[in-house]
């Protein structure tokens, strides 16, 4: 199993190596570090390369771009979504982010991944730094309580109405 489990939030199955990464994903740290390369970040010179794995099958690419105007960047997970959806794709089965430092979606990304999570327990999330570590999450780790259609399926949650 990849990860603990899904309430057991924000802690995620630290330094596992590639080798620990079920096969089936092996062709995302591939897709994700060859399309970070086209990444545009000229002013954080931060570049991040997505490859998202949607229910069909099929990978979806994304890089960072930003533009002159900040507030106009967009994030390379939300690109690779946002392609995926474009294509016709609507459930998202994983999700692969590489940068330095491998750090994990921002907040912005999490809401919109979270959109396209049928089961947020099984949507795997898998971060990868430069140097190969791997860190794997689920989507139900990142975003507990997401806003939107899937809060009634989480039993645990708060309810305004006890
Ligand atoms: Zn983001």
């Amino acid at each position: 199993m990849l990860t603990n489990t899904e309430n057991d939030a924000a802690k995620p199955a630290e330094g596992i190596s590639r080798e620990g990464v079920p096969g089936e994903y092996a062709s995302l740290w591939v897709a994700a570090r060859a399309v970070r390369e086209h990444a545009y970040a000229p002013f954080s010179q931060f570049p991040v390369g997505a490859a998202l794995l949607a229910e069909s099958g099929k990978i979806y690419l994304g890089c960072n771009i930003e533009n002159s105007s900040f507030g106009l960047t967009i994030c390379a997970e939300r690109v690779a979504i946002f392609n995926a959806v474009a294509a016709g794709e609507r459930e998202i089965k994983a999700i692969a982010v590489v940068s330095r430092g491998g750090v994990t979606p921002c907040g912005a990304c999490r809401q919109v991944l979270a959109e396209f999570t049928h089961a947020p327990e099984h949507v795997v999330v898998l971060v990868e730094d430069l140097e190969g570590k791997v860190q794997c999450f689920t989507m139900a780790q990142l975003l507990p309580y997401a806003f939107g259609k899937f809060q009634q399926d989480q039993v645990d949650g708060p309810s305004l109405t006890q």
